[in-house]
């Protein structure tokens, strides 16, 4: 088995983001980033500076805003307005989940989607679905980085990606059948999901359920990329049973240092490319 590492994806990703950093930087653009953080959760706040940090790292103007838990939604529309409107921020990140009295809906379509590099706004989940270029959502896309940079092929393959949430599962099915993979997504109402999951080449599982893909569930030399995260008995781990599935996948991506570093540098990536698409 070979392991997907995502430092090792992250690092290939770098050297063609540092040609495009070039280009902007000819035109005089440093790509800005802000991400909104509301409200104290010490996991949110730690997340979003190791965000800022690397952001930074890539060559960004990353920065954090941090707002109060009492924020209204109205006063939050009005610092999201600020972003829209100013041209120094290419990105901006809004850190879920929302306070309870805050319409997460209303938030995300209330980015401008040229910087809504989350790729959760309407009209880029839109384009997403009609096959046109857009900023696509960063765990999905980092999954894709994963697959490519590592040079194995998606054509042809069956895919079969278990979840369907706005935020991995259905993204990651239409990046999949973009590139010409025969996709089935299943989901928690799916019958027998083994008699699926067995047929797969490319398993991607996004189900947000602990150790749930045994081994008797893989194919021999499929590809596994493991999306979940969950701490279990204080570890980090996903929803892959690693220790099971390492010895009949032919690739597999570990957690953590999977698919959560990918989705870090896709977030740099979608930055970047919010900046170029300024500059045409
Ligand atoms: P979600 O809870 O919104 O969706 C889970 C999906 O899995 C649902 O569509 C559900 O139908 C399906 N599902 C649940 N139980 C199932 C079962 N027993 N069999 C088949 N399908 C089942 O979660 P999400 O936001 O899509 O996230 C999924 C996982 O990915 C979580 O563990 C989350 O923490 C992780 N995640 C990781 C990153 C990252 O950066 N690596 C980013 C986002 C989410």
């Amino acid at each position: 088995m070979k392991l997907l590492e995502g430092k090792v994806i992250a690092a290939q990703m770098r050297e063609d983001m540092a040609k495009d950093l070039g280009k902007l930087t000819e035109a005089g653009v440093k790509p800005g980033l802000r991400v909104i953080l509301i409200g104290n959760d010490p996991a949110a706040a730690s997340y979003v500076r190791m965000v800022e940090k690397r952001s930074n790292k890539d060559g960004l103007d990353a920065s954090i805003i941090y707002l109060d838990e009492s924020i209204t939604e109205a006063e939050l529309l009005v610092e999201i307005k600020k972003l829209n409107e100013d041209k120094a921020v290419h990105g901006i990140l809004v850190q879920m989940p929302l306070p309870n009295h805050i319409n997460k809906d209303k938030i995300i379509e209330s980015l401008s989607p040229e910087k809504d590099v989350d790729g959760f706004h309407e009209i880029n989940a839109g384009k997403l679905y009609v096959g046109l270029d857009a900023l696509y959502p960063c765990t999905p896309y980092g999954v894709i980085h994963m697959l490519e940079y590592s040079g194995l092929d998606i054509e042809g393959k069956h895919a079969v990606v278990i979840g369907r949430s706005n935020v991995v599962g259905k993204p990651v099915a239409m990046l999949l059948l973009e590139r010409n993979a025969t996709v089935t997504i299943c989901h928690s109402r799916t019958k027998d999901l083994a008699t699926f999951t067995k047929n797969a080449d490319i398993l991607v599982a996004a189900a947000g359920r602990p150790h749930m893909v045994t081994a008797d569930m893989v194919k021999e030399g499929a590809i596994v990329i493991d999306v979940g995260i969950h701490e279990v008995d204080g570890k980090i781990t996903g929803d892959v049973d690693f220790e099971s599935v390492k010895d009949v996948a032919g690739y597999l991506s570990p957690v953590p240092g999977g698919v959560g570093t990918t989705t870090i540098a896709t977030l740099s990536w979608n930055t970047i490319k919010a900046a170029l698409d300024t500059i045409g």
